[in-house]
């Protein structure tokens, strides 16, 4: 097999939006580092040099395995970018069990997962935690993907718009304008994730339209037209398209589809 020239495979901007597509990968606490290892180079050699063309990849796994990822991807010439699922708001300190920006930066880590539902929900994770881990983040050159999403009881009584608005606001307000056209929102309906139960496209351009809407009147519609907005919550390669083809939403978060090769690289090659 001919070997594939790296440095071609640069991701093209969306020709319409001019944003760079961004399909993310969450292994949240599975897989230790032989197992990271061996799926990243399965999925590599699933995927074709137009996937990397069409859309960014960002791997995130457990920490243990972001050093073995980094030598893999730097051994093999690999074009996919290091993710990571968390970091402290701190740079470093009495933190047992933290770790900070500064280190993942250190690992080559392009992209930090934050807010994620299940750090909101099983960790107290406040929204304004989650604004202070953003800031550490891009305060090291990486990108926060912050993720936002209603429970189905809030869907229920119509509070979705105020709940993402309530979600957003501390990283809206803390932010220097400028740099918030770094970052990258997931929208995650609580509801949707690992449910088997995805939210229907109508309903995502619906609530990606409110939330574009909601950017451009707090930062300016120039960078709002910057950031970058994922859907997440059971994507899998029969629906992945049909979200990508969304104008609201640049990206996927994906879960339980991206543990197995076969399934994400299908689901990648789908989009
Ligand atoms: C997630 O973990 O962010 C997620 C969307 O999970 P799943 O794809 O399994 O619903």
């Amino acid at each position: 097999m001919m070997s594939r020239k790296y440095d071609d495979l640069v991701p093209s901007p969306d020709p319409v939006s001019h944003r760079v597509r961004l399909i993310s990968a969450n292994w949240k606490m599975n897989l230790n580092h032989l197992e990271a290892i061996a799926l990243v180079q399965k999925l590599y050699h699933l995927l074709r040099p137009e996937d990397f063309r069409y859309a960014e990849i960002s791997i995130h796994p457990p920490f243990t395995s972001l050093r073995s990822l980094q030598l893999s991807f730097e051994a093999d010439r690999m074009p996919f970018t290091l993710g990571a699922q968390n970091a402290a708001d701190e740079p470093s300190g009495a933190f047992t069990g933290e770790v900070s920006a500064p280190m993942l930066a250190k690992l080559g880590v392009g992209y930090v997962i934050v807010g994620h539902s299940e750090r909101r929900r099983l960790f107290g994770e406040t929204s304004e935690e989650v604004a202070r881990k953003a800031i550490a983040v891009q305060a090291m050159g990486m990108r926060p993907i912050i993720c936002i999403g209603e429970t189905s009881e809030q869907r229920r009584t119509d509070q979705t718009v105020q709940v993402l608005t309530e979600q957003l606001d501390p990283v809206l307000s803390t932010y220097p304008v400028k740099a918030l056209e770094g970052i990258v929102i997931a929208y995650e309906p609580i509801w949707a994730i690992g449910s088997g139960e995805s939210a229907s496209p109508e309903l995502v351009e619906e609530v990606g339209g409110s939330l574009r809407q909601l950017l451009t009147e707090r930062v300016g519609s120039a960078t709002a037209a910057q950031i970058r907005l994922q859907y997440g919550g059971s994507v899998h390669p029969g629906n992945a398209h049909e979200f990508m083809s969304l104008e609201a939403i640049d990206g996927l978060l994906v879960g339980g589809a991206s543990l197995d090769a076969d399934t994400f690289a299908l689901l990648v090659k789908s989009c």
